[in-house]
């Protein structure tokens, strides 16, 4: 599984980053990046929790 940003979407308030700071990182500029091409199988449950939880449904997976 792979992540996809929408960064039309995203407002940079960091909920991702806090469930899995080890995927999701803000910038300086507060923009968003991620750590992994892949998901790696034992972050994918905190990674689906950050995906149902953002706010502005700027997270997916495919
Ligand atoms: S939770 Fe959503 S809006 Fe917030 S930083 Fe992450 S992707 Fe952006």
């Amino acid at each position: 599984m792979r992540i996809v940003v929408d960064h039309d979407q995203c407002e940079a308030n960091g909920i991702c980053v806090g469930i899995a700071p080890d995927v999701f990182e803000l910038d300086d500029e507060d923009v968003l990046h991620l750590t992994v091409a892949q998901v790696p199988a034992d972050r994918l449950a905190d990674v689906e929790t950050a995906v149902a939880q953002c706010p502005k449904a700027a997270l997916r997976l495919e």
